[in-house]
């Protein structure tokens, strides 16, 4: 089963909260696309085993929500 991330990009001004889903190529298990770079461009957050508890703690890091467009988590 499917886990739920959250990425936060610190190079993007007033920094978003992302979700994906685990099996996301860009979430890679909470791994990224840049593994050896994770923490200079931001932070995954997770997992989480649903989509609401993911939701919900991306509100408490950033004030800009948003799923992955590519994984569609719900
Ligand atoms: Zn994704």
């Amino acid at each position: 089963m499917a886990t739920y991330h959250i990425y936060v990009d610190w190079h993007v001004p007033g920094y978003q909260a992302r979700v994906h889903l685990s099996t996301c190529p860009f979430c890679n298990e909470g791994k990224g696309i840049h593994p050896h770079a994770r923490y200079q461009y931001g932070r995954w957050y997770g997992p989480f085993a649903t989509f609401q508890q993911a939701y919900e703690v991306a509100q408490q890091l950033g004030r800009y929500r948003r799923r992955c467009k590519h994984c569609k988590p719900a």
